[in-house]
């Protein structure tokens, strides 16, 4: 009863239910027992009278203050996915493909089926799964949601062509030479719900920070874009990098979000600008840490009287690890410092590894895995990676994303044993299930539904 109270939107009604409420609560009782020790009694009835009138206040005052608490942004989109009903695979039609830089193309997404989809929270991204015919099976891939609207009618990824890296004989990018090249207006794909923890919580007052580089800047611009729509007095600095203006992806967008709302500040940072870049950018060189505390920093504190910020980066790996170093360095907490990692970054020195793991891990000399499904159990070392690298390496082949513990399509059940994490995952874990691309055994014996 008291929960129904609480869940009325409408404050007079809410107030008026629950004074209602705690007077007949407080009233009845008192009454039955006042008047069966004193039926007679004058002041009896007066004290009957004022109880009735003390409980209805304070029912009333309570049902004013204890209303539902606002639901957060991310409630709100869990809500809307649960409404459509949406939580597999769904099919998309590609109803616009928009060239934004040399390397960065967006594919505007709608349901195949005009049903709804949900909103978004600024920062999420979307599972894909592509049917390759050169692959054996289809390949799963995770892309931030790079557009923000009120009313979402449509989902856009911005994905950039991986090359294959220079000087190898290692194949370019599956997914994203793939959606360049022959994904076009009309072809079909499917996608998971939005998720994803590195969002923009936009109610908040306090100033923000979204720092990126390159293909990074797709989360960024969602976030930009929401809060300025949803909260546009709030101070939020767009720091982005690139090469040159060939590659930097949005400018135009972001710089009209930037007309429009004053409390967008920009700096666009070029480290080998062209001839034909000039008066695109503010800085020639690289967004680090000393541009945010040389140039952001005093422009805050004169703006908004205080330095204290939230900071959110993505971007090539090194670029993280120098800003996130800079960062710590200059006493920000890491609790403000929000990141989101595309790729997983260069593994440690093989030696390095192993001696960091073995230390972890010396109670066990080995260990083993057992692939349930697929038959197979296995002696694992720590030079063999995560689970999921050990898994490739001898021929099993279980579905995955990201690597890097965040995008959850790894999640496998676990029924016998524990494993470690290498770095906290950011992605929901099931209750007795693990991500297999961050982690390695913990127990002697470990045994995977794979
Ligand atoms: C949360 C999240 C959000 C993301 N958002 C975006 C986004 O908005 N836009 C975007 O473009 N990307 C985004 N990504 C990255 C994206 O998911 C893919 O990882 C990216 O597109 C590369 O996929 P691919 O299939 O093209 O490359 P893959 O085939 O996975 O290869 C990755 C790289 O490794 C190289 N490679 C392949 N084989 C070898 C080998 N044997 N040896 C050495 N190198 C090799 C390839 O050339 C390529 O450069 C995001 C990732 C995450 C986790």
């Amino acid at each position: 009863m008291l929960e129904d109270i609480r869940g009325i939107p409408n404050p007079l009604f809410r107030a008026l239910a629950s004074g209602l409420f705690l007077s007949t609560v407080v009233t009845i009782p008192a009454t039955a027992v006042l008047l069966l020790l004193n039926p007679k009694n004058e002041s009896t009835h007066k004290l009957i009278v004022y109880a009735a009138i003390a409980s209805a206040a304070v029912g009333t005052v309570s049902g004013l203050a204890v209303g539902k608490s606002k639901p957060t942004a991310s409630e709100t989109a869990e809500d809307d996915a649960r409404e459509t009903e949406w939580k597999d695979w769904r099919k998309f039609v590609v109803d616009r493909k928009v060239k934004e830089s040399e390397s960065i193309t967006s594919f505007y997404l709608k349901p195949v089926d005009d049903g709804m989809i949900p909103q978004f929270v600024s920062g999420q991204f979307l599972t894909i799964q592509l049917d390759i015919s050169e692959q054996s099976k289809p390949v799963i891939r995770t892309y931030s949601l790079s557009d923000y609207i009120e009313s979402t009618s449509h989902y856009r990824l911005s994905i950039k062509r991986e090359p294959a890296p220079p000087d190898t004989i290692a194949p370019a990018g599956i997914a994203s030479n793939f959606m360049h090249d022959r994904i076009n207006e009309g072809s079909i794909i499917l996608a998971k719900p939005p998720a994803g923890k590195f969002v923009l919580d936009v109610n908040s007052s306090q100033p923000a920070v979204l720092i990126s580089n390159g293909v990074g800047i797709t989360p960024m611009i969602s976030m930009a874009k929401a809060a300025s729509l949803l909260n546009p007095q709030r101070h939020i600095w767009f720091l982005h990098g690139a090469r040159d203006g060939s590659l930097h992806a949005f400018r135009d967008e972001v710089n009209v979000i930037a007309e429009r709302n004053p409390n967008l500040h920009i700096v666009y940072c070029y480290s080998r600008p062209n001839l034909t870049d000039e008066g695109k950018y503010q800085r020639k060189g690289y967004v680090d840490i000393d541009l945010i505390k040389n140039v952001v920093a005093p422009e805050m504190q004169n703006l908004c009287g205080s330095t204290d910020a939230q900071y959110f980066l993505c971007g090539s790996p090194s670029f993280m690890d120098s800003l996130r170093d800079g960062l710590r360095e200059w006493d920000v907490p890491d609790n403000k410092v929000l990141f989101e990692s595309f790729a997983k970054a260069k593994p440690k020195k093989r030696e390095q590894a192993q001696g960091l793991t073995q230390e972890s891990t010396q109670e066990h000399d080995s260990m083993e895995i057992v692939f349930s499904k697929s038959g197979k159990t296995l002696n694992w070392s720590p030079a063999d990676g995560t689970i999921l690298e050990f898994a490739e390496a001898n021929d099993i082949f279980p579905d995955h994303s990201c690597r890097v513990g965040v995008c959850g399509t790894c999640m496998c059940k676990i029924s016998e044993g524990e494993v470690d994490y290498e770095e906290t995952p950011t992605a929901s874990i099931d209750s007795g299930s693990v991500l297999i691309c961050i982690s390695k055994p913990k127990t002697a014996r470990v045994v995977l539904d794979i």
